[in-house]
Parts: structure tokens; C-alpha cells; sequence
């Protein structure tokens, strides 16, 4: 068994925290506050990259083929250099349930026209499977795509889509044969414009504020044949293959937030005097941090254990559900458990540590529940 990264993989993690510090941390107290989404931060993203993570080379990406191992470690120091988590969250969003579904499922001119916009920043893309009836019950999705001459009609609702205001494309997910269930979901790639197709406003959430979130609606919107993603009925196969990668990217980010909270926490209690002492040197104090780091390094070796499996091929689907819930709720811990440490001082938001908190709240909710994830684990385990 080998735990160690190379030196080129590691080398280009710290180039990506390097880089995230210096580019990527502005004024996010006041972009927070205000909801605001930086276009400019996304473009220096795709200028160092990032995006290309998730795109072959030859459509402008980092590596001939995509590397999920590099990937995983770089979205762990994106996480880690960024502080504002809306960014990175973003990204993952991006990178894997929309550009790798394209790059796996796509035609070759699906794959020109959209990966290479996306992978250099050009534009942005969104992925839509949520509605008003169907949430945890995904597929009981009522937004359909009637078969009409040279492609097809889409009527229906998409709600609390990450990116979807201001996404300049949508890889939605729509029911073609209500007869088939799950079989009969199919992808389509919908371009920003299309006549029907409505983008809804920003709306206001707890944490992730930076990030844009909203409904997407369609009435009688025409798609061309050429924009369905894969084979009709390929909806249920296109989306849980990129589940796992998602659980991995997203999750990665997160590990490096929890490392860097970490860090910052040990610094803030060592440097902290009351009664005439560390913070750190009370027992309840460093306790937490001993708490902080053990979900910390167990959330790693599940990240790195699904970024692996991936990495050859295999399936994840018990790992990136225990993955999922162990790391999303270790996250509201331990975001928990910095403030505590930090006292009042944690409490004001101009400091950034409440931040975290309510940014992780929404780890437990996207991307399938942790309820929903305790049933995948006891579903594989014959219950
Ligand atoms: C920040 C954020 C970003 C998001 N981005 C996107 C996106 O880009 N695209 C997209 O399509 N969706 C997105 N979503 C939507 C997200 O996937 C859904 O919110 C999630 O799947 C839960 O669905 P729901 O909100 O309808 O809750 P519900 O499914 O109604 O669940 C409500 C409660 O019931 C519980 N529950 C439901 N069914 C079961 C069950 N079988 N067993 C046990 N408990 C159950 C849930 O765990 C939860 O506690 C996003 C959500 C958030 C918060």
C-alpha cells in the first residue's frame, strides 16, 4: 500500500494554493454579504487551469486523459488557498457534473463546442436533475422532453440549480419515457437564450453566497436532436457516473477548508491569553482540536480511497457515500468547534470563521442528503 503523492502532483498543489491566496481571496466578507458572484475570480480560475482539470487536453485541458488523482489534490489546495468556499464549490459543479458528462457522453462536436468553452472560462455551465416534487426522489422528475420532428420540447422546472442565473449552458435531465422510470430520463445540453427557456433570479441562501443558485424553467422549449447527451434514456447511467467524481472534487475542496480552519484555529488558541495562559493549554480547548483533526485525516483517507478507486476504474459508490457523509458533517463539526475556540471573536463575521459554518451546512444537503447517503450504505450492505 502507498499513500504518497509524486512530487509533480504535489508541486502543482502548491502552486494552486499559491495561486488561490494571491488572486482569490478578495473582499469576500462584503460578496458574501452582498450575494455577489465574481466572474473575474472564475476567469483567473480557467486562466491557471482549474477547469481543465476536468477536460481531456485536446479540448483544452490539463492532461491527455483526465486525471482524477491530480484533480482531487488540486481541488484540495484550491480549498485549502481559497477562502471563500462559494468558488470552489462552483467549480467542482462545473467541472464534474457537467464537462465530464460531456467529455464521457458527448459527441465529438458537443465535446468541441462546449468543453472548450467551459474549460477556458468562456463559459459557464450548470447541471440540472432537481425539482419541486423530486429532491432525494430524484427521478420521480416531472420536466419532459416530448419527441417532435428534428428534436424535442421541454416543459417543466428545475429549482435550487448552483450556477443556473448565470450559466451560459444546462445540462438538464428530463423524463422522454414515463413508462421506463429511471430508464427513461434522458440529458440534454440547453444553451442560454433558447426561446422557452427561462433563468431564474439569485436567490438568497445561508452560506455559499457567492455562488449564484436558482430555477430554470422551460416552456415548450425546442432542443435539437444533436443537443440530447448520450442515448435516450442514458439519463440515470450519465448521472451517477459522475456522482462519485463530484463527491470527490466537491469533497476535496472541503478537506483543504478543513485543513486550512485547522490551522488557523491552533494558530488563534496558542496566541490567545486568558488566566494568564494559552487558550490552548485548557484541556476542553485542545481537546476540540484533537477532535477537529480526526475528522480531518479520517475524511482524507476516504477522499483519497475514492479519488483512487476512481483513478482505476472502478466503482465508489460505498466509498463516496461514506466519503459524502463523513466529511460533510465533519466539516459542520469542526466548523462548529473553530468558533467555540475562537470565542466572540469567531462569532463576528468580519473575522471569517462563522463563514465556514454556514457554507458547510449546505455539504449535508447537495448531492444527495446524509440520509440519503446512510441509505446508499445500508442499501449496499443488504438492507
Ligand atoms: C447549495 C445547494 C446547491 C444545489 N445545487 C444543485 C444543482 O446544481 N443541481 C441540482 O439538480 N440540485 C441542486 N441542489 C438540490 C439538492 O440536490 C437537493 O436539495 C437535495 O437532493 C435534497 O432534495 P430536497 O431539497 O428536495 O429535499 P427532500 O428530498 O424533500 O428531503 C427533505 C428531508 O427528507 C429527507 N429524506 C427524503 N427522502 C428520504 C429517504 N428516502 N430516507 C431518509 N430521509 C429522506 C432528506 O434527507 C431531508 O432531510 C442543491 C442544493 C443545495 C442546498
Amino acid at each position: 500500500m502507498d499513500f504518497s503523492w509524486t512530487q509533480e502532483q504535489l508541486n502543482y498543489k502548491s502552486r494552486i494554493i499559491d495561486f488561490a491566496k494571491e488572486h482569490l481571496n478578495e473582499s469576500i466578507v462584503e460578496r458574501d454579504a452582498k450575494l455577489q458572484f465574481s466572474r473575474e475570480a472564475w476567469q483567473k480560475c480557467a486562466d491557471f487551469g482549474i477547469q481543465g482539470l476536468a477536460s481531456p487536453l485536446v479540448y483544452g485541458g490539463y492532461k491527455k486523459e483526465i486525471d482524477i488523482l491530480t484533480a482531487t489534490l488540486a481541488m484540495e489546495g484550491l480549498g485549502y488557498g481559497c477562502k471563500d468556499n462559494g468558488l470552489p464549490f462552483s467549480l467542482n459543479a462545473q467541472m464534474w457534473t457537467v464537462q465530464l458528462p460531456i467529455a464521457e457522453f458527448g459527441t465529438e462536436a458537443q465535446k468541441e463546442k462546449y468543453l472548450k468553452k467551459f474549460t477556458s472560462g468562456e463559459w459557464i455551465g450548470c447541471h440540472a436533475l432537481t425539482e419541486k416534487n423530486a429532491g432525494s426522489d430524484v427521478f420521480a422528475m416531472e420536466t419532459t422532453a416530448e419527441k417532435v420532428d428534428g428534436g424535442y420540447l421541454i416543459n417543466g422546472c428545475k429549482r435550487l440549480i448552483t450556477l443556473g442565473p448565470v450559466a451560459d449552458a444546462a445540462l438538464i435531465f428530463c423524463v422522454t419515457n414515463p413508462k421506463l422510470g429511471k430508464w427513461g430520463i434522458s440529458g440534454f445540453i440547453i444553451d442560454k437564450g433558447s426561446k422557452g427557456f427561462t433563468q431564474g433570479h439569485n436567490q438568497a441562501k445561508m452560506g455559499l453566497r457567492t455562488v449564484p443558485i436558482g430555477n430554470l424553467t422551460f416552456t415548450d422549449c425546442f432542443v435539437p436532436d444533436e443537443n440530447r447527451l448520450g442515448a435516450e434514456g442514458a439519463g440515470w447511467s450519465i448521472t451517477t457516473s459522475s456522482l462519485e467524481y463530484d463527491r470527490g472534487g466537491i469533497l476535496g475542496s472541503q478537506l483543504g477548508a478543513m485543513e486550512r480552519q485547522l490551522e488557523d484555529t491552533i494558530a488563534f488558541i496558542k496566541s490567545r491569553k486568558q488566566f494568564g495562559k494559552s487558550i490552548g493549554e485548557f484541556q476542553s480547548v485542545s481537546n476540540r482540536i484533537a477532535n477537529m483533526k480526526l475528522r480531518l485525516e479520517t475524511s482524507r483517507l476516504l477522499l483519497y480511497k475514492v479519488a483512487w478507486l476512481k483513478s482505476i476504474g472502478q466503482s465508489a459508490m460505498m466509498e463516496a457515500a461514506l466519503l459524502k457523509l463523513q466529511l460533510s458533517e465533519s466539516f459542520i463539526e469542526s466548523s462548529l468547534d473553530a468558533i467555540r475556540s475562537h470565542g466572540g471573536t469567531g462569532y463576528l463575521t468580519e473575522n471569517e470563521i462563522e463563514r465556514d459554518l454556514r457554507d458547510a451546512v449546505g455539504g449535508v444537503i447537495y448531492a444527495g442528503t446524509s440520509d440519503i447517503q446512510k441509505n446508499i450504505i445500508a442499501n449496499l450492505l443488504g438492507l
